[in-house]
């Protein structure tokens, strides 16, 4: 079938260490399991489209390695395109995830070949982007990368996706290339440069990010729901009330549910409320990919709440 969506983007894969304690400087000590999950925001968000029924391939570098088959094979499992995903030179990103018994945690990100993605290897899947309807970024691939997609994609009259994570310095016409940026508020708090977010804060820094020419902005705020704006007002969308029981991925599955809502319905608060259905789901499960439901999951949920 042919992809509605495109995501470029990273794939990680996450080797999780569960210890009693974080180890201090220097310090050996024993961990009680280890495993390894497959991730990247960039994989996260596929996999949260594909899950929900809407066809999504997925452009992005692996290494020539075991964890790059097996992003690969996790990818085609979950329904996505994994056809465009190119191997490259460097390793296959990684994230070293170590938790202790009260869930706080260390990681270590090595971007490896997320890092080999190039504006050339863009120009090599011009037909993927060409087939599809929406084109979904994020910033743990080179931003060069990022900007060059961007652009690219608007050329060829795409609906665009930026969500700004990890946050980092965009050229300044970037956003004129952006029609959803969406943020969480640590991310907007950072790109705005201010000290805190409030109601006010809110409002003056989407105003900026819109003036600097985003189609609209969409900050999402955890329990709180999401704030959207565009050239013709704002509104807040409250969260549904769920037992939260790891947020892991809530922020990955509200820009699947974001996308594929609009992909069904070209419409944004349509698609935010399949947004916000789609990560309360995922807050009430453990996991990252795990976590991500399924349409009939989310339609589950919708007709109980
Ligand atoms: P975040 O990335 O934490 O801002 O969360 C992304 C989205 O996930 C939010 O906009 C909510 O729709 C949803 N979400 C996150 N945490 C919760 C929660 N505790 N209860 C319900 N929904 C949540």
């Amino acid at each position: 079938m042919k992809p509605k969506v495109a995501v470029i983007g990273s794939l990680n894969m996450d080797i999780v260490v569960k210890v009693n304690k974080l180890p201090g400087e220097g310090e050996t000590l024993l961990g009680s399991g280890m495993s390894e999950i497959p991730g990247g925001k960039g994989a996260n968000q596929a996999v949260a489209v594909a899950k929900l029924g809407t066809p999504v391939a997925m452009i992005g570098k692996v290494g020539p390695d075991a964890f790059g088959a097996a992003l690969g094979d996790s990818l085609r499992q979950a329904g996505v395109d994994a056809g465009p995903v190119d191997t490259g030179t460097r390793p296959t990103g990684i994230a070293v995830i170590t938790v202790d018994a009260a869930g706080r945690n260390h990681i270590v990100v090595v971007p490896g070949a997320n890092a080999e993605l190039t504006p050339d290897d863009i120009d090599r899947r011009l037909d993927v982007i060409e087939q599809c309807d929406v084109v979904v970024l994020q910033l743990e691939v080179p931003i060069a990368t990022v900007e060059y997609a961007l652009r690219l994609a608007k050329r060829l009259g795409k609906t665009t996706v930026l969500n700004p994570a990890p946050v980092a310095p965009l050229s300044d016409d970037t956003l004129r290339y952006v029609d959803f940026l969406i943020p969480n508020e640590h991310e907007l708090q950072t790109m705005a440069g201010v000290e805190r977010i409030d109601e006010a804060s809110l409002s003056e820094t989407t105003k900026e990010l819109l003036g600097k020419g985003a189609g609209a902005v969409i900050v999402t705020l955890g329990e709180n729901g999401c704030y959207y704006a565009d050239r013709n007002g704002s509104r807040t969308y409250p969260a549904h009330r769920v037992r939260a029981v790891d947020t892991t991925a809530a922020g990955d599955s509200f820009i699947g549910g974001f996308v594929a809502g609009y992909i069904a319905s070209g419409d944004a608060g349509e698609a935010i409320r399949l947004a916000q259905r789609t990560a309360a789901v995922t807050v009430t499960r453990a996991g990252a990919q795990s976590s991500l439901p399924t349409m009939v999951e989310v339609a589950a949920f919708a007709a109980s709440s």
